[in-house]
Formats: C-alpha cells, structure tokens, sequence
C-alpha cells in the first residue's frame, strides 16, 4: 500500500500568520515609543531568564544534554520522510486518524470539516503555535465557530482582540491592570469589583474555563512531540488546561508541525528536561499529557491529527536553514535577545517572534516574500540566542546566510544596482589600494568642518543616514592612522636604535577601555 506524505513534489510556500504586515524596521520604531510595553518586557524576560540560568547551572551534564537533543533533532530531519511513515503506521493502528495537510489552506478546511461533521459549533483549545501559525481560530470565527482559548495568557490576549507578542507568554505585553479591564468588558458574569489581584483575576478564569470544559464536545491541540515507534503524541503545559481539553471531549483534534516527531519513546527523557528549564526556568513541567490512540473506554473516542507541512519541506531543503526546524519552541532565545526585548513580538509580524521568529518565518515562506525579508537583519548578532538555545540552534549563522540570500534576490529582480551595491563597490575601490586611500584620506578635514563645533556627525545622507538616525559619528581625527603610523616610525628612527627596543619593551595594554 502507497502512504501518501503529504509532501509536494513542487515545496509549498508557507502561508498564514507567517507574514509581516510591514517592514521590521517600521514596526519596531513604532513599539519602541510604547513605555509600557519595554517596562513590562524587561521584567518579565529578565525574570524568567534568572531562573533559567538558576535551574540550568545545576546539570553538570547540560551540554551534553544540548548535544543530544540537537544530534536527535539532526537524525529526524535526516530520517523525516521514513519516521513520518512509521509514525502514521503506529498512530493508524491505534485507531487515530491521520490528514496530511500542505498547507495553512487545507489545514483549516480539514479541522473546520471534521467539527463540522460533529455538529457542534464552540470548541475549547489548548495553546498551540501551529494552529496559530495557521490562522485556526480566525478562519473558524468567519464560519460560525467559536474556538475559545483555554491557556490563561492565550485567553487574556483573545479576549482582548489582540495577538501574542511571546511564544510562551502571549500576554507578556499586558499588565495586571489591563488584564482585569479586559475580563471586566469581556467575561460574562465577572464582578464589575473584580481588582487586578493576579488570585482574583485567575479564579474569574477559571470559574469562566470550568463552564466551558464541562460541556466541550470538542477540542483542538497542538502537540510539542510525536513519538515514531508508537504513535504518542504529546503536550506539556502549565496550567492544567490542557488535560482537560484532551480527556474530557468525544473529538480531539490535534495540529502538529511535521518536524515535531521524535524517533525513539526513550528520546523524550532528554527534551522533557531540556524543555522546562529553558522555557519555564523550572526543573519539571507541571501537566505532562501523552496520549497513544483511544482505549474504547475512556477520553476522546474520535482522534484526529492534522499533520502539517506550510513551508516545511521548503525548510528542510535549505542545507544551512534547516535546523530552525529542530526549534523545540522554548522561547529562551526571546528572553535573552536585546532587540526582542526593546521591540517585543508585535514588531515581527508573524507568528513566531523573536530571534527564532527572524529564521523561522523567512524559512517557511522564502526570503523573496517582501514582508519578511526584513526579519534576518532584526539582530545585533551578539549570540546570545545561539548560548541559551537548548538544542544548539545557530541562530546567527543562519542569519547571515538568510542576508546572503536577500541581498541575491533582490539582484535577480532589480537590474539597476542598489545604494548598497554602490556604496560597497566603492569602499572596495578605495580599500583595496593605499594610493586611493591615501587620496581619500584629504577629505578628512572636510568630515571635521561637517561635524561643527560639538563635533559630531548626526545626519549623512542616503543609507548612510541609516547609522547617523540612531547614533552620531564623532569627527574624523585630525590626522589619519597611516599618516600618524609614519610619523612614529620617522620619530623613532631620528632617536635611534636605543629608544626603539625600549618602545618595544613597554608595557602591555591594560585593557581598559575609553582610556
Ligand atoms: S530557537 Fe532554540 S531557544 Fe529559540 S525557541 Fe527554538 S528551541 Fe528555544
């Protein structure tokens, strides 16, 4: 029998929440004015990032544990094709149902038929990147259903008409104060008293969830694994939610992200400790659920998953780009990155924010979609993601390489030659010959008149002025460093030999800096 893949001769373009809606520059000018937002960012990034640094110091064996996940993701990419055919058959066997989705498309027309095919028309769900990813709840509100999100944050930010700005804390946007104005507006039944103590605000929740558990006929997950040798899936969660959406309901649909099977049941030891310390800070999750098909007695009787490509395979086929698919969606690279943690999620318009957000999209959609080809340069590239990442992505290398491919694109599509083209052509001619350089250098004095009397440089035109909006440039010295280099050796060989060797034997640097 032939098991079809799901996987397109021709490499679907991801489609979905994947796009920005404007350029990262522009967006993130706009959130860097919201106070706010930064103050709230920082705390909790900061907060969170202690206490991954707390619980991660505590393995001796840490980096042997980044190591095995990495080598484990590395052996699925390179297996996918086969494990995916053993997962099905292990899932299939115990009576799960499988659907190979190409992309965001057909995943929302598959989910939106099997509810149908139930009759019901409110579902309760567990947070889930893919079927954010996908635009699942947007796409099933303009068909009559409503999808209501059951993780606290995930709740707060649909409520609120908003979108998450955090993989793992969707609300980390919103404070204590906005969160009770928007339960005051939006739960039924919530007391007009209700204050924004954090125990208030959870029990008005839960008394709103506890309703909307007890009568869901369906629910909808994602999944963080599922296992090839037995046809397990699984969610980890904070907060209890989740157990409740995948026990209580006939129907359970699942989405999950092709990249996200894992060969072995044993292989799963090592991302359940790798995945609570880096995105949590705590040593173990909270509710673990796994689920292997139905037992005919208990929990869903009707299992779903809809397996899903959206730009994927495109992923997988870019040699350099391929691991951002081993990403286990800790959001510990967030937490630590200083360019998230001044603009905050909203500014990388996909789903996926953040350094991971800047690879990821641009990977599943192609770097010649005009919204994200921006993402790649939204990094300082210090490298801090690459150290906190738990299964060794290297976020910067990737970075660089998804420049290279811009930059490319956009030679293939424009025939005349853009500012940069021109601007580094340039330096090139003047950097590859002493005599142009030395030439060049007689326009300094000109830099110093341009820079006044503070002696500043703050605007150049062009894109150079993309350095001068920022920061200014001091003004240029009064001689150059070959001509200052000349004149020591023209001193030092007036004073002869002696002086040279004690110049040579002079101290070293003591490598303070702005002395
Ligand atoms: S790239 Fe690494 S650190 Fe960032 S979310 Fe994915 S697994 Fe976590």
């Amino acid at each position: 029998m032939s098991i079809n893949l799901g996987i397109p001769a021709v490499r679907t373009r991801g489609e979905g929440n994947l796009f920005a809606h404007e350029k990262f520059p522009t967006a993130a000018k706009r959130e860097l004015k919201n106070q706010q937002l930064r103050a709230n960012l920082r705390h909790a990034t900061h907060t969170i990032r202690d206490k991954r640094i707390n619980v991660v110091s505590e393995l001796p064996d840490w980096e042997d544990l980044r190591e095995s996940g990495s080598r484990i993701k590395e052996n699925v990419m390179a297996r996918l094709p086969e494990l995916l055919e053993q997962f099905e058959a292990a899932f299939t066997a115990r009576g799960g149902v499988i659907h190979w989705a190409n992309d965001a498309t057909e995943a929302n027309a598959i989910v939106t038929s099997l509810i149908r095919a139930t009759g019901e028309t409110e579902v309760v769900k567990v947070k889930s990147m893919a079927t954010q990813e996908i635009g699942l709840n947007e796409h099933l509100e303009s068909l009559g259903i409503n999808a209501i999100e059951t993780d606290l944050a995930e709740l707060i930010v649909q409520l609120g008409h908003d979108r998450p700005s955090h993989i793992l804390v969707p609300a980390i946007h919103k404070n204590r104060t906005q969160i009770r104005d928007i339960f005051r507006a939006e739960i039924p039944n919530a007391s007009p008293d209700l204050t924004d103590n954090p125990k208030e605000l959870a029990a008005t929740a839960r008394a709103y969830l506890r309703e909307k558990f007890l009568n869901a006929k369906v629910a909808i997950s994602g999944a963080n694994f599922g296992i090839a040798e037995t046809g397990t899936l699984g969610v980890v969660e904070s907060e209890g939610n989740g157990r409740m959406c995948l026990t209580l309901p006939e129907t359970l649909i699942t989405v999950m992200g092709i990249e996200k099977i894992l060969p072995r049941w044993e292989d799963l030891g090592v991302f359940m400790q790798l995945l609570p310390r880096s995105s949590t800070g705590e040593r173990m999750n909270p509710y673990s659920s796994l689920w292997t098909g139905k037992n005919g007695q208990d929990g869903p009787q009707n299992i779903h998953l809809v397996m899903l490509d959206n730009g994927r395979t495109r992923a997988l086929a870019d040699k350099n780009g391929r691991s951002a698919l081993h990403c286990i969606r800790c959001s510990a690279c967030m937490n630590v990155c200083p360019v998230y943690e001044r603009t905050g999620g909203h500014a990388y318009g996909s789903t996926y924010p953040g350094p991971i957000g800047a690879i990821l999209s641009p990977l599943l959609t192609g770097i010649t979609a005009e919204e994200n080809s921006s993402l790649p340069y939204a990094s300082s590239l210090c490298g801090a993601c690459f150290d906190a990442c738990p299964v060794k992505i290297n976020i910067p290398e990737i970075l660089i390489d998804l420049r290279a491919q811009d930059v490319e694109a956009q030679h293939s599509v424009r025939k005349a030659p853009t500012e940069m083209d021109v601007l580094m052509k340039g330096a090139s001619w003047a950097l590859s010959s002493g005599t142009r350089l030395k030439f060049l250098e007689k326009g300094l004095p000109a830099g110093r008149l341009l820079a006044g009397k503070d002696q500043r440089i703050s605007w150049l035109p062009g894109i150079a002025g993309g350095w001068t909006s920022s920061r200014d440039i001091p003004a240029p010295p009064q001689s150059s460093f070959r001509d200052q280099w000349a004149q020591r050796e023209k001193f030092q060989k007036s004073q002869g030999p002696q002086l040279f060797q004690q110049s040579q034997a002079s101290p070293k640097p003591t490598g303070k800096q702005g002395e």
